[in-house]
């Protein structure tokens, strides 16, 4: 009953969240002829004081901006983190965010080939596959063609590559990394092409989303080499498995304030141990914090805090690992602002935020990317998404 429950009230959220990637134009256009300094009380404002802290990673910037020797890169997509959701994080957690310790850092333009305001489908398909494409499609063209992701560019050359989520596997931003489709919304379909994909590693949500769509596949994957988990605290036990899969219970990718605990951050840590035993020559991966996305969509400022201080607890990982291991870059961006989040007002001694929202869809505004390790440098300054997915094939082609 409760698994019903929990299926029931994601299935509703998601129809929800895909309801609100449409976004609100008319809305923004309204505000948009209002006076721009205004401090009218909007229903779209929501106030949240940070009760606890988490102490971020402090790298040690011996690795980076250099051209010295490169062999693995993270890309960590938080999705619908804009400025003001990153800084809002940072705010509440004391002015003091590893994201936002980070000396290379730039803009990156998110539109699709079909709109001004692109959706998680088409940004996402731009960073693993390099096309602009329409709003909806995954890993294709916007002539539904489909387009080589980067395991696909990649895993004959010997890099292993895997992809971690607190969304669904079936979400979009994991999806342009396994599979292809017209359609975001073909769940079967997507799940399917799990097991025949390049991948060596998957973690994301949920036992309930594969039980309903495709339980057969679980089966098709133990056939395709996969050894499918659970337990995401259980990969350290599975670290010599040829291809490992971990199917999440509903409850590890509920939201922070939900329970999730610390999915994120420690599936982030142990993908990139089993990752790098798995090659000699280097990894790829991709981290998404998913739910700052949905956070922003709820116009919900707590929502939005604790996931970017979560996925701040992944970025922590990845770059003590980037220098413990000094030839790893790390890249952090967002596939979109949502919310149109700004903040009027706000405490920093008391670690409150007064977030307001201008939608409750996406906006076009430039995302920050910020970079750290060896090669760093090359995302300084306004570029295209599509740039960023040009310039981690340029870097992987220097491995060695
Ligand atoms: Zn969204």
């Amino acid at each position: 009953m409760k698994k019903t429950l929990i299926l029931c009230a994601a299935l509703l959220f998601g129809a929800v969240t895909f309801a609100q990637e449409k976004g609100t134009p008319a809305a923004v256009n309204k505000k948009a002829d209002e006076n721009s300094t205004e401090t009218k009380k909007s229903d779209r404002i929501s106030v949240y004081t940070n009760d606890f802290t988490y102490t971020p990673y402090s790298p040690t910037f011996k690795t980076d901006g250099t051209t010295k020797k490169i062999k693995n890169v993270i890309l960590m997509i938080g999705d619908g983190m804009g400025m003001a959701q990153a800084v809002a994080g940072y705010y509440a957690n004391g002015n003091d965010l590893a994201i936002l310790k980070l000396k290379n850092m730039g803009y990156v333009r998110t539109y699709s080939a079909s709109a001004f305001t692109t959706d998680s489908a088409a940004s996402g398909t731009t960073y693993a596959c390099g096309v602009k494409t329409t709003n909806g499609f995954i890993g294709t063209t916007p002539d539904s063609i489909p387009a080589p992701n980067l395991p696909e560019k990649i895993s004959d050359k010997g890099f292993a590559t895997g992809i971690v989520t607190t969304d669904n596997i079936s979400g979009a931003t994991p999806y342009v990394f396994y599979a292809h489709s017209a359609s975001r919304k073909a769940t079967k379909e997507i799940l399917e092409q799990m097991a025949g994909s390049k991948l060596d590693f998957f973690a994301g949500g949920c036992v309930t989303l594969w039980n309903k769509y495709a339980p057969e596949e679980i089966n098709k994957l133990a056939k395709a080499d996969w050894t499918i988990i659970n337990n995401y605290k259980e990969i350290d036990k599975n670290i010599s498995a040829k291809r490992l899969g971990i199917i999440a219970y509903d409850k590890d990718i509920n939201p922070i304030m939900s329970g999730r605990g610390d999915f994120l951050p420690s599936t982030t840590k142990d993908a990139i141990k089993y990752l790098s035993q798995k090659s000699k020559k280097g990894f790829f991966m991709m981290v998404e914090g998913a739910q700052i996305d949905w956070g922003s969509h709820n116009n919900d400022t707590k929502y939005v805090v604790t996931e970017v201080i979560d996925f701040d607890k992944a970025v922590s990982e990845a770059l003590r690992f980037a220098d413990e291991n000094g030839e790893t870059l790390v890249i952090i961006t967002a596939d979109h602002e949502t919310g149109g989040m700004t903040m009027p007002d706000g405490s920093y001694a008391k670690k409150m935020i007064k977030g307001a929202f201008t939608t409750s869809g996406h906006s076009g505004i430039m995302v920050p990317v910020y970079a750290y390790g060896p090669y760093s440098q090359m995302f300084r300054g306004v570029q295209e998404n599509i740039d960023v997915h040009a310039k981690i094939i340029e870097i992987l082609s220097k491995v060695k």
